[in-house]
């Protein structure tokens, strides 16, 4: 009996926690869960590795660009030509600015304590003039830099809600997308992950019925890293599950949950 009992008690939250805790929420099709391959920074490696590496599996990846990358400087047309094939670029600001208490590499200029609620949205509008300058789109997402929603003390997510169709910032696996704040959606901040955690966190929205968001910067070497090797396990894991797993852009994900939900 005591066994029993104990094994109700470590039994139970399996149950309450294991399931779609959303009543009304249904994603499209035979979707269970969706997912949003993210990548920040606009690197290089993201023409030369990810995007190869997506086309192989038709995926579609959401690449979130700052304005002042070395690679869209020297690499323009590649950089427009992905959005062509179906990838979106999203905005990540000019600068990059962060929190410089943060972060020690944060430059004095670019430290967001020292912004403005004006100069965050005039940095952020002039970086989807330069983004719409590549692709034409006038609706993109934003990730938040460094994920600090902050400027001198002050959260600019309303400031964001007035710029973007949905935003990106960091934390765990959602438990319901209709209490999820399309300005605010967690992701998973990777560094060298196996290919193993990376299928893990899928199972995870999978279980919960919600989405999964990875955040990714470098891929095959360099900082916050992913193994390509690891990166193409869970590639390889998304297209075997394709029929249960809607793997789409950050943008197509969230204008459908934007269009069923309620916030
Ligand atoms: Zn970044």
């Amino acid at each position: 009996m005591k066994t029993l009992i104990y094994s109700l008690i470590l039994c139970y939250p399996i149950f309450c926690f294991g399931q779609n805790t959303d009543s009304q929420f249904k994603w499209p099709d035979s979707y269970k869960a969706a997912v949003c391959l993210t990548y920040d920074d606009g690197l290089d490696c993201h023409l030369d590795i990810v995007v190869p590496a997506l086309n192989s599996f038709n995926l579609k990846g959401t690449f979130y660009c700052t304005g002042y990358s070395t690679s869209l400087h020297n690499r323009i047309e590649d950089w427009r030509s992905i959005t062509k094939s179906g990838h979106e670029l999203g905005n990540h600001s000019l600068f990059h600015p962060c929190n410089g208490a943060r972060f020690d590499w944060v430059k004095p200029e670019y430290d967001l304590r020292t912004y403005t609620l004006d100069r965050i949205k005039d940095e952020l509008q002039t970086a989807n003039s330069l983004l719409m300058a590549i692709d034409g789109k006038q609706e993109r997402t934003y990730a938040y830099t460094c994920s600090d929603y902050k400027v001198n003390q002050q959260s600019y997510i309303d400031t964001v809600r007035t710029l973007f169709t949905a935003a990106r910032n960091d934390g765990p696996i959602p438990e319901s997308i209709e209490h999820m704040d399309h300005y605010f959606v967690p992701s998973w901040g990777v560094n060298n992950p196996t290919g193993g955690e990376l299928i893990e966190f899928v199972k995870q929205a999978e279980k919960k019925g919600t989405i999964a968001v990875f955040m990714f910067h470098s891929v095959g070497g360099g900082y916050l890293n992913v193994s390509v090797e690891a990166h193409n396990q869970l590639l390889t894991y998304l297209k075997s599950n394709e029929k249960e797993i809607w793997t789409d852009t950050f943008l197509n994900v969230m204008k459908y949950v934007k269009k069923k939900g309620n916030n």
